[in-house]
């Protein structure tokens, strides 16, 4: 029979209390024991939903309290001895990894380990911090181990998930002043693997997800030479040990299958054939001869209902050559990524709640789609054709087919990407009309989300206070926001943002074509979850969605006001995309509806606009070649249709929280941008040494301090950093502002480090 299986399953709980439990426990509120328990608590309650569903393959050790790889730096003893040395619990010592620990009483102050985006997804994962003499040690009471007996305690048999060897190590990096390469120290970690696998096998478990993602990268030789040696030992150990899959997902493997035949002793190959269904035929081919498949078919990192009649075809194809006892049906990728349940959802139109799929409604989807290749299409008959019912619903609804946005994008053309001169004639223009100093001051668009905004913007969403009482405060807001910034007496200003609640939602309301969930949180990183609205249909402007705050703005400041926008790729990144049609329509619609934004602006008298694209970095695909050269280019044109629209002397501004473009440098350029604002105080200054190779002539802003500490940097800091700036950039390209916005900072901490700013800049001004 066609088994089925999932791969992983969100931690947070139905109502995010695993969040709730740990920032409580952080904050002394929660007593270690009793958040123990709720992870005990949470961990049945997912078993139970996925056996209920009837689910054959039930994953454990999915469950992390901050981060899976964290566990596993810690099941095998990875630990920098800055976290050992003062005798923390167990659990402390984990989040002390996790996100640093302050304890002045106490003496202790460590900052977390690095944390990273997770391959191309928004979740972060803790990197593995090594040692020159790094040495391993399993845990006493390995995780997997004890929650797979407390499964089975449950009556519940589960398969252990385990991140791989050689993934760990590869995904891992030297410890500061170190200069281990992490490969090199296989051999050491390969037995205690070996040794979890033999007590996995102990407790009773049958089966082990071994995952191994960074199957879908281009491989340097170090990491495909560790395949053969780690799973020729682990794929025999026979019966000593758990049946091992190996899992890959967010991409293809089919560049790595010459490594596949080093992989054949295992029991099962899993793949994601939502990303990738073409990969099939190729890897059924590498499989060994008793080799199963396992087909991941149920999309692990978006919220759209499984298309079943395309699933089982796939499914199908992989059981006529392989026959039913060799295929597998499964989630793409872990859950993890997916909201928790649909049903928690009161408020969504029952049009577009019909087309979704969460992570408990996919867990069903797994069950009935292995059900229907095992038994036939007629024992679920109904949940069939209910499914078909629903993705003809959404094919022919009004909201993915609006005609005036389809014709517009037909009527795209080349010209539009381009601004009406180049650079040299615009910037000209701009001297003319902005009239700035050199050095100009500015900063990255929010100012101190303070309490108070909170409030009000609470209050008005719950109806509490009228549509023109939360004007009116918004408006207050943005006076004192302006007159600061004259006390500051910054060149640039900005209206503030207070009328924002993110940087993605905000436009997303203010936009067709878009829902929103009440309760689709997913984890970001450790206890922090994020909401991602959902990009239903066609895309479209139906009126200004900013204009009338920068207006206002501008109307009552004496400096220029820089209009503040969201780009294409941004809005589109951090949303849960459209999967009938490709991201790249879904960005051009963005584009042209942003295009009309920033006209609206200028003609309201706004003559500098930035629009923020800090995703386009991650964005690109995991993979050199094609795809990424394909993504680039429509990236690219998104932005520059988005702005594009704008006279000479309207000056366009970007801005990335990151410096590192070495590898897409010339896209940033092609932007062509005038102004761009980078992050860099975090950063070596030499990463801006790209914009000289590359005779880079347009503006820069790296930021001079980090927004993200309350830290005030002082004058002479500020000054020594832009004079480190001033080795690669000409002081007429350079603009002087912080790494990012300042919403999450406290107004006096910001009012202090500006003033060391705005100061820093006139001392250069002083000497030119
Ligand atoms: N304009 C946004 C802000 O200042 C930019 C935020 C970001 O880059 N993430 O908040
Ligand atoms: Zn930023």
């Amino acid at each position: 029979m066609v088994q089925s299986s999932v791969l992983g399953f969100p931690r947070m709980g139905v109502n995010r209390d695993l969040k709730k439990a740990t920032e409580a426990y952080w904050a002394d509120k929660l007593s270690q024991e009793d958040l123990l328990k709720e992870g005990k608590r949470l961990r049945l309650e997912h078993w139970k939903i996925q056996k209920d569903a009837g689910i054959d393959i039930i994953p454990s050790n999915d469950f992390a309290f901050y981060d899976h790889v964290l566990d596993h730096i810690q099941l095998f003893g990875v630990i920098p001895e800055r976290y050992t040395k003062n005798n923390l619990s167990q659990i402390d010592q984990y989040f002390a990894m996790g996100r640093g620990l302050q304890k002045p009483d106490k003496n202790i102050d460590v900052p977390a380990l690095e944390m990273v985006k997770w391959f191309d997804s928004n979740y972060h994962y803790v990197k593995p911090t090594l040692q020159d003499s790094q040495v391993f040690k399993l845990s006493e009471n390995p995780k997997p181990v004890v929650e797979f007996k407390e499964a089975k305690e449950a009556g519940i048999t589960t398969r252990p998930v385990l991140l791989g060897p050689v993934s760990f190590l590869a995904l891992g990096k030297a410890d500061r002043d170190q200069s281990i390469l992490p490969l090199d120290s296989l051999d050491k970690l390969l037995p205690l693997y070996e040794d979890l696998l033999k007590q996995l096998k102990a407790a009773g478990a049958e089966y082990v997800q071994i995952d191994e993602p960074i199957l879908v990268f281009d491989l340097k030789q170090d990491a495909k030479d560790a395949f053969k040696p780690a799973y020729e030992k682990l794929g025999s150990l026979g019966d000593a040990a758990p049946k091992i899959t190996l899992a890959t997902y967010f991409g293809d493997i089919v560049h790595n299958t010459d490594l596949l035949k080093h992989l054949q002793k295992l029991h099962s190959i899993h793949v994601d054939l939502v990303r990738n269904p073409e990969q099939l035929d190729e890897v059924i081919a590498a499989l060994g001869p008793q080799q199963s498949l396992s087909a991941g078919v149920v999309d692990g990192r978006n919220i759209w209902k499984t298309n079943f009649q395309k699933a089982i075809e796939v499914v199908e194809t992989a059981v006529q050559k392989l026959g039913k006892d060799r295929v597998i049906v499964a989630t793409s990728s872990s859950l993890l990524h997916t909201p928790h349940t649909l049903a928690s959802e009161k408020k969504l139109d029952a049009e577009v709640a019909d087309w979704f799929s969460f992570a408990v409604e996919k867990v069903s989807e797994v069950a009935i789609i292995a059900k229907a290749v095992t038994e036939g299409p007629a024992t679920v008959r109904d949940q069939l054709d209910a499914n078909a019912k629903s993705m003809k619903a959404r094919a022919d609804s009004k909201r993915t087919n609006v005609a005036a946005v389809k014709e517009r994008q037909q009527n795209v053309t080349e010209e539009m990407h381009n601004r009406k001169a180049p650079f040299p004639t615009r910037i000209a223009e701009q001297e003319k009309t902005l009239k700035l100093p050199k050095f100009p001051t500015t900063t990255i668009g929010s100012f101190p989300q303070t309490k108070e905004i909170r409030i009000q913007r609470n209050k008005h969403t719950k109806g509490e206070i009228t549509d023109e009482e939360y004007e009116k405060f918004i408006e207050k807001e943005i006076q004192d926001t302006i007159k600061i910034q004259e006390e500051l007496d910054l060149d640039v200003f900005v209206h503030g943002e207070p009328e924002r609640n993110d940087m993605v939602q905000y436009f997303g309301e203010r936009l067709d074509g878009y829902a929103f969930t009440q309760n689709g949180w997913v984890q970001s990183y450790g206890s922090r979850c994020v909401r991602p609205p959902i990009v239903v249909g066609d895309i479209s402007r139906p009126a200004p969605m900013t204009v009338k705050e920068s207006k206002y703005a501008a109307s009552i400041s004496k400096r220029p006001m820089k209009g503040m926008l969201t780009g294409p790729i941004t809005c589109l990144r951090w949303s849960f995309p459209r999967n009938d049609v490709h991201q790249s329509v879904q960005a051009q619609q963005l584009a042209l509806a942003l295009r009309d934004e920033v006209i609206d602006l200028e003609k309201a008298g706004v003559f500098v606009i930035q629009v923020d694209e800090p995703a386009l970095r991650e964005g690109l695909p995991l993979r050199q070649g094609k795809e990424r050269t394909d993504y680039l280019k429509w990236a690219v044109d998104s932005f520059r249709l988005a702005t594009a629209g704008v006279e000479n002397g309207t000056q366009v501004h970007s801005h990335f929280c990151y410096s590192e473009f070495q590898d897409f440098f010339y896209a940033i350029a092609a932007l062509d941008a005038d102004v761009l604002s980078i992050e860099n105080s975090k950063s070596d200054a030499k990463l801006l040494k790209v914009f000289v190779d590359e005779a880079y002539p347009r503006h820069i802003g790296p930021g001079v301090y980090d927004i993200h500490s309350p830290r005030v940097p002082s004058e002479q800091e500020i000054k020594d950093r832009i004079q480190e700036m001033l080795k690669y950039l000409k002081p007429e390209q350079l603009w002087i502002d912080p790494d990012c916005g300042l919403k999450t900072r406290q107004w006096k901490e910001t009012k202090a480090a500006l003033t060391n700013m705005v100061n820093a800049a006139k001392y250069f001004r002083s000497q030119t």
